[in-house]
């Protein structure tokens, strides 16, 4: 198993979390998925943000599930401001149409891995820099 998530951040402790996840799967749930919030925040290494993930991209449920980056941009675009990452979550599904939830997040983390990066936002070639609160916003340097 390590082999295959070396190359991500503390694979070992994930590796093994994976491991003891196929097992509790297989014990629990006849070898399938659950399609339940409490039951997947139940397994090791699963908490809310990855039931969101699951819930939302193996389910089709309209879930925003809140990462660094999405917590970022959300608060510097004043889209969901919010101090904890529930209340950011809460204020981006009240903000996101329904019909664009099942990809908000994908596009919320993409945009803050590329364009409104944490040390140096490329607000100079953001396509949402005429939308967004971000009272300093960077120029081309
Ligand atoms: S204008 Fe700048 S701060 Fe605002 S979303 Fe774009 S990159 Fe982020």
């Amino acid at each position: 198993m390590k082999a295959h998530i070396k190359t991500i951040g503390l694979y070992n402790g994930k590796a093994a979390n994976i491991l003891k996840t196929c097992a509790l799967l297989l014990e629990r749930y006849d070898g399938e998925v659950p399609r339940d919030r409490a039951a997947l925040e139940a397994l090791p290494g699963v908490g809310r943000k990855t039931a969101n993930v699951i819930l939302n991209t193996a389910f089709g449920e309209p879930t925003i599930a809140v990462d660094t980056h999405i917590f970022r941009v959300a608060n510097r675009t004043g889209l969901a401001p919010g101090k904890t990452v529930r209340a950011v979550e809460e204020g981006l599904l009240a903000a996101t149409p329904e019909e664009f939830r099942h990809d908000a997040h994908h596009w919320l983390i993409l945009h803050g891995r590329y364009v409104c990066t944490a040390r140096k936002p490329r607000c100079w070639a953001c396509p949402i820099r005429d939308l967004c609160a971000y009272p300093d916003k960077s120029e081309v340097n």
